[in-house]
């Protein structure tokens, strides 16, 4: 059925007014851009325009499982009307309102290290980009909303189980003060969508859903490189202008290197603080193809991520990538870096030269360098690393980490206990500050204790130097080490619950996720490591790109 006759069903010759459609949209990317000049929903390669205008596939029956009320009020969205079946119409792709003139958008991408041609939003479609009453604008996306001529083969719809994580995650690393794109609903929609979750030939039917994300911009590295491997220099041009009027605007006003230059400089140091942030935080995004980095620097397309539990700078979440490991924890940096060289290549044509693109890279190599030691300063509680000394002490320290399977959030809320004006002979009680942070702590060898002892000692020498009282330090420590996270068996929990018809803790999590940096009462469950149940379990430690 096409959305066209739907919406006549439901409006019929008297159109239906709501609150909804007195939002003011300011569609510039449409306005301003070339739009494929097909309109008909069929596969294709879409050339010399940036997207192409398509409808959402209407759903049997929607209904709304959970919103961020914080989204909600970035967009002026009432609760009430949130509540509304106007909303769910809306927000699942059933019905428009004034204004929104609904697009896919063309963009390649390189995965796993090799250039993969046109992708596109194969299951994103733009609503339009609300104007709120501060003005500011915010691209409204519906993800798994129906088929686009970008889906490649696949049906473009999401499932409950990747739509809870996105959801949750999106507003959870927000919380944490983390750049992403954000998600102002979820909806189921009724439907079973087909999917063989560990693509081992077991597909079974799943609830189908759509996420509403929400973001200034959801353009991507892809977005330029498409236009750059199909020699559409033009319309790259196009788009970097684009870019830079709307998401960079105060770019224009300053003077000295070429505006390209400092835009290109831009997105290096957001990205580099976008990595910095996910270092700090233990996540793993999973799959950092080019066409899942934003040109923002959000953290973007929430699919196979995880949570670091045991702090292994090897783990990646994603089983497609477990042999090689190209997107594991310790590899962001560099994967960010090797992404942020194919965008260079890709915007040579605006330069006509690769050297001074080739000196941002390099400095942003420092940049992320300065950065991250900056990060690992505020995490042990010392004002900054001042020597070599310092980078020292933090090697070990992850030496050390790895030599037991250590809880990475709950170890480094544990060292904020640590007293620096401690007498010696209460050193061996020390010890047990962080035993709730081992998975199995009858492991601890003597060695262990020996050299973590020793790390300890070190580090309260430098404490004492840094010379900050312990009760501030701890303030400050705990304002960047969380105390909750999405780990990946609470996600897993409130969707098997969800999938059952009781959507409670995505209710739950996501309020425990408003304040992460504070201890909450009655909350404590939700601070725990990672119980031997889900150690092994599909979802909780195992997770692929089939959402
Ligand atoms: P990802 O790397 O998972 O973000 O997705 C890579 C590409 O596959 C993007 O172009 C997505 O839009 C597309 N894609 C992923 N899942 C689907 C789906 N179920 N239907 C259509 N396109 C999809
Ligand atoms: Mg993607």
């Amino acid at each position: 059925m096409k959305r066209t006759e739907w919406f006549s069903d439901i409006s019929g010759t008297n159109p239906v007014f709501s609150a909804l459609d007195t939002l003011t949209f300011d569609n510039r990317f449409v306005n301003e851009l070339a739009a494929d000049p097909v309109k008909e929903n069929y596969l294709r390669q879409v050339e010399h325009s940036f997207y192409s205008r398509v409808s959402a596939t209407p759903v049997e029956n929607p209904e709304l499982v959970a919103y961020s009320r914080e989204v909600a009020s970035l967009l002026n969205l009432e609760e009430d009307l949130i509540k509304s079946s106007e909303f769910t119409q809306v927000f699942s792709g059933n019905r428009l309102v004034q204004g929104m003139d609904p697009y896919a958008m063309c963009y390649g991408g390189h995965q796993f290290g090799n250039w993969a041609g046109q992708l596109g939003d194969g299951r994103a479609i733009n609503l339009g980009e609300l104007l709120n009453a501060n003005q500011e604008r915010w691209t409204i996306q519906l993800k798994g909303a129906g088929p686009t001529p970008y889906s490649r083969g696949a049906d473009g719809l999401a499932v409950l189980r990747s739509s809870v994580r996105e959801f949750l995650c999106s507003e959870a690393m927000h919380h944490l003060g983390v750049p992403t794109t954000r998600a102002l609903s979820l909806l189921t929609t009724g439907e079973k969508v087909m999917r063989d979750m560990f693509y081992n030939g077991n597909p079974q039917l799943e609830p189908g859903a759509v996420v509403c994300r929400v973001a200034p911009s959801f353009l991507r590295f892809g977005s330029f490189q498409i236009l750059s491997f199909r020699r559409e220099y033009e319309e790259l041009k196009q788009l970097v202008d684009f870019t830079i009027k709307n998401d960079f605007p105060d770019l224009e006003e300053t003077s000295g290197e070429s505006l390209y230059l400092k835009w290109f400089k831009q997105i290096c140091e957001k990205t580099a603080e976008m990595i910095v942030h996910w270092m700090r935080v233990g996540f793993v995004h999973g799959v950092m193809n080019t066409d899942n980095m934003s040109i923002l620097g959000l953290t973007i397309d929430y699919g196979p991520y995880g949570w670091l539990e045991g702090y292994d700078p090897e783990w990646t979440p994603n089983t497609t990538d477990a042999a090689g490991r190209r997107y594991c924890f310790g590899n962001q940096p560099e994967i960010a870096i090797w992404n942020l060289y194919q965008l260079a290549n890709s915007l040579v044509p605006l330069f006509g030269e690769t050297a001074p693109l080739e000196e941002v890279l390099k400095n942003s190599s420092e940049y992320y360098l300065r950065k991250s030691q900056a990060m690992h300063a505020r995490k042990l509680g010392i004002q900054e690393f001042e020597n070599s000394a310092d980078s020292e002490l933090m090697k070990e320290l992850e030496s050390i980490l790895v030599m037991v399977e250590t809880d990475m959030t709950l170890f480094y809320r544990a060292l904020a206990l640590v007293d620096s004006t401690q007498v010696s002979d209460r050193r061996e009680q020390e010890l047990d500050l962080f035993m709730n942070s081992y998975y199995q702590p009858e492991q601890l060898s003597t060695e262990y204790k020996n050299r973590f002892s020793q790390w300890l000692n070190q580090y309260r020498k430098r404490l004492g130097q840094d010379g900050t009282p312990n009760e501030i330090r701890r303030a400050n420590m705990n304002s960047v080490n969380p105390v909750y996270v999405l780990r990946n068996f609470l996600a897993q929990l409130a969707i098997d619950k969800s999938e059952d018809g009781d959507h409670t803790l995505i209710e739950e999590l996501l309020d425990v996720l408003r304040n992460p940096y504070q201890e909450q009462e009655g909350k404590e469950k939700y601070a725990e490591k990672r119980p031997e149940w889900a150690r092994n379990r599909a979802g909780c430690s195992m997770l692929s790109c089939s959402s």
